[in-house]
């Protein structure tokens, strides 16, 4: 390392005299200049460390560094990604892409006044909850509905409004934590309830139910353990049996479903979801799921079954803390009315098209990748099968089969590869398998496959 060097590099402030650097002041503001200067400037003492040389910084090629700089401070922090993963619902991207409809319903609320609280029929005061509550009904044979921010929400909301000072009945085989420190047994004490654990592990009779139950007893709450899977020597009563149960004794059985299909997926030959319908129709009375899993849209918790009970939710102070935005509920409407016919959800619904794709298809996607890559200096690539998952606690245990391209770039490592295309523009989020990167044809969305030979073309040859 030459110290030398080092301290050639001129002053911040000296810099922004040079010709240059000067001239970006036109479209450009000091501060943000300075800023751009000073990531340049670690960029370069990094380059030294490692042998680099100084550039001429009077030159245009500096002046142009500086640029590429202050274009990348501006970007927007929270933008879009390319999901090669094939893992559907990634929470960590954003679970679920939204059909154009939806967008659409977004974009007309966000840009001006709406009728979110307004009826208009009568010029009065309306309620939020009314624009998505026949859709729900209709969907899920629930006599009524609201919605909240996420199903976590719901959940709490539920436990707050209805279990209060007395006992929550859980089976030990659904204690689950979903994700994000989201533990059911938390949610339940956290929220003022006590909760009376029954059976075991991998087995819970009615017998443990009917033996946990007392004057206490508010709630008997069933969870959907969706992200893990137990196999082998299990048992659980239906929710019928619960149902029943439950009434009988004049207590709650409530769901919380976490996925929260409304078409039956074992129809397309993956797995053995139950449908919110099918809850409802085997008699719980109050069911609660998420709006960007499975049902493909904007994040929301929804809570749909017996009109009293959607009536004291509504009336609770907490529901106003947990409030849904006029931009979920336009995307929500517009992504539920996709369930309606003429529309064919599998089709309409970015989610579900990807969960339901044909391998056939995939592997049409993944050969276009791959001939895109291969027209690239320097980057070979294959189509391979692989095995993926519908992520976000969704389908446990369920396999997709899907295709992939493999990347290669002449002189980087899989490691070094993977890092370049998350840092690339735009991002490009893949998987090593076996020492190879690769991107899941499932994930992929309309115009990716240009994207990505873009952005793989400026990491090849920069
Ligand atoms: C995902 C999940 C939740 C949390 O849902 P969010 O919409 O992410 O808040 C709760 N319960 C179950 C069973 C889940 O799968």
């Amino acid at each position: 390392m030459n110290k030398d060097l080092f301290r050639q590099i001129p002053q911040v402030n000296d810099m922004l005299s040079l010709p240059g650097v000067a001239a970006l002041g036109e479209q450009w503001s000091r501060g943000e200049i300075v800023a751009a200067l000073r990531d340049v400037l670690d960029q370069l003492r990094a380059d030294l460390k490692d042998g680099g040389g100084l550039p001429d910084f009077a030159s245009d090629e500096f002046a142009d560094e500086v640029s590429v700089a202050m274009t990348s401070r501006r970007q927007l922090n929270l933008r879009p990604v390319i999901n090669g993963t094939g893992i559907i619902i990634h929470t960590n991207l954003g679970r679920a892409p939204l059909a154009p409809t939806a967008l659409q319903a977004m974009d007309a609320a966000a840009r001006g006044y709406t009728n979110i609280e307004f009826d208009l029929n009568t010029g009065k005061r309306g309620s939020r909850y009314d624009h998505i509550r026949e859709l729900l009904t209709d969907l899920t044979g629930a006599e009524d509905a609201v919605v909240v921010n996420n199903c976590a929400a719901a959940v709490t909301v539920a436990m707050a409004t209805f279990a209060k000072d007395r006992d929550v009945i859980v089976s030990r085989g659904e204690l689950v934590e979903i994700g994000g420190s989201f533990r059911i047994p938390d949610v339940i004490t956290q929220n003022g309830a006590r909760l009376v654990e029954v059976g075991t592990t991998n087995k819970t009779h009615m017998a443990d139910f009917e033996n946990a139950l007392s004057d206490e007893t508010a709630v008997i709450l069933r969870t959907h353990t969706s992200n893990y899977r137990l196999l082998g020597f299990t048992a659980k009563p239906t929710l019928q049996e619960l149902a029943k149960f439950a009434h009988d004794n004049n207590v709650l059985l409530v769901e919380d479903l976490g996925s929260g299909t409304l078409i039956d997926l074992a129809q397309h030959g993956i797995g053995e979801e139950p449908t919110v319908g099918e809850s409802i129709a085997a008699g719980v009375d109050l069911v609660m799921f998420s709006g960007d899993k499975l049902l493909g849209g904007p994040q929301a918790g929804i809570m749909v079954g017996r009109a009293d009970l959607i009536a004291a939710i509504r009336k609770t102070p907490l529901l106003r803390a947990m409030r849904v935005d006029k931009l979920s509920l336009a995307a929500l409407e517009a992504t539920l009315r996709l369930y309606q016919a003429p529309f064919q959800p599998e089709v309409e619904i970015p989610v579900l098209a990807m969960l339901t794709a044909k391998p056939d298809a995939l592997q049409a996607v993944a050969t276009e990748l791959s001939d895109a890559l291969n027209q690239i200096d320097r980057v070979t690539s294959q189509v391979q099968p692989i095995r993926g998952e519908a992520g976000g606690g969704s389908l446990p245990g369920i396999e997709l089969e899907s295709f992939c391209a493999t990347i290669e770039i002449n002189d980087l490592g899989p490691q070094q590869t993977i890092t370049a295309l998350r840092e690339g523009d735009p991002a490009i989020i893949g998987r090593i398998v076996k020492d190879k990167v690769l991107l899941d044809a499932r994930t992929l969305m309309h115009g990716d496959i240009v994207r990505v030979a873009r952005s793989v073309g400026a990491i090849a040859n920069p």
